[in-house]
């Protein structure tokens, strides 16, 4: 995977861009102000980059909305407890 001169985690497709994005706002509460709510494609990297500037993705925006993103949270906690 190339480094990118912005420094940021890259990743070579959308779609991983977009789990990445998803499963961060699993792991971390942002809240509605604050962490990366989209992806983009870099123009000098050519992979796709988090941001919190821009318009919400679609996909997390839906997620927020339905209620998918509260669920993948519980799960989540819970296997953290399991593990323990
Ligand atoms: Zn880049």
């Amino acid at each position: 995977m190339n480094k990118c001169i912005s420094g940021k985690k890259s990743y070579p497709t959308q779609e991983m861009a977009e789990e990445a994005l998803i499963d961060a706002h699993i792991v971390y509460d942002y809240g509605r102000t604050s962490g990366p709510i989209a992806v983009y494609l870099c123009e000098d990297c050519g992979q796709y980059h988090l941001t919190s500037a821009g318009i919400m993705n679609e996909k997390l925006a839906q997620y927020r909305k339905d209620g998918t993103l509260e669920k993948l949270r519980r799960a989540r906690q819970w296997e953290g407890k399991y593990r323990k």
